[in-house]
């Protein structure tokens, strides 16, 4: 569904990612980990062309991404993302941020937006809170509300980074609990994440980012039972 090859990205002198390959088959849901500063957060974001590679290639189903012709807006379409910090539009409401992008980018019809909109709004357990403002919501509530939106566009793969590390520890498993139905769903997702619960039961891969470097993608029992590299060894023991 997205194939990165050998994406390479740098800030300055500061090689960030040095030669990614990640193949992302259809309704697969891979974990992607390593300490901060990895480029864990780059690589989503080359992904959905937030920042621009230095050299590689990201093909979306079937198609060849070309960032000088494409339409970014319309690739973003495809390939939808959920930050850590949410990012609501702080003055419209839950079911106005959910709505905004499918009316003036998909330039769906309002009435069907809002339609659309309370069907996502309830698939998150916030049908009641359509008409509040995000300043009134819970950390929690929040970031399922910009989980609807980014379903909104009814992408082809979702992009999360981080998406529970802002909150209260006690606020994590209900944002969770709607990351692993859409899974169950058969999304297509990427997500960055320290949760090795939601990972142990949800991936169906695991990836560890290190210095740029991928050097561990297995299915979660061998990631975590019988990894090949010592770095992830080590990374395993601080997280559990
Ligand atoms: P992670 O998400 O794994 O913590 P990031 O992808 O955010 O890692 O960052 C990887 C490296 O790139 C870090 O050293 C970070 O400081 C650097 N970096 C990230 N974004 C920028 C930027 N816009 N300008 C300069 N350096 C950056
Ligand atoms: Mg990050």
């Amino acid at each position: 569904m997205i194939i990165g090859e050998n994406i390479h990205k740098s800030f300055g002198d500061l090689e960030v990612l040095k030669g990614i390959d990640l193949h992302v088959k259809p309704q697969e849901v891979v974990v992607l980990v390593g300490v901060s500063g990895s480029g864990k957060s780059t690589l989503l974001r080359c992904f959905n062309f937030l920042e621009e590679m230095n050299s590689g290639k990201i093909t979306i189903d079937g198609k060849v991404i070309n960032p000088k012709k494409d339409k970014l807006a319309d690739v973003r379409a495809d390939v939808g993302m959920v930050f850590q910090h949410f990012n609501l539009f702080p003055h419209k409401t839950a079911l106005e941020n959910v709505i905004e992008a499918p009316v003036t980018v998909k330039k769906m019809d309002k009435e069907k937006a809002k339609q659309l909109g309370m069907e996502l709004l309830e698939k998150v357990g916030l049908a009641e809170k359509a008409n509040v403002y995000p300043s009134k919501l819970s950390g929690g509530q929040k970031q399922r509300v910009a989980i609807a939106r980014a379903l909104a566009m009814q992408p082809k793969v979702l992009l999360f980074d981080e998406p529970t590390s802002a909150l209260d520890p006690e606020l994590v498993g209900e944002v969770l609990q709607v990351m692993k139905q859409l899974a169950e769903e058969g999304m297509t997702m990427v997500v960055v994440t320290h949760e090795m619960k939601f990972a142990k039961e949800v991936a169906d891969r695991i990836i560890m980012l290190d210095k740029g470097v991928i050097i561990e993608s297995a299915d979660p029992k061998t990631f975590f039972e019988n990894p090949k590299n010592e770095r992830t060894r080590q990374f395993i023991q601080l997280v559990q």
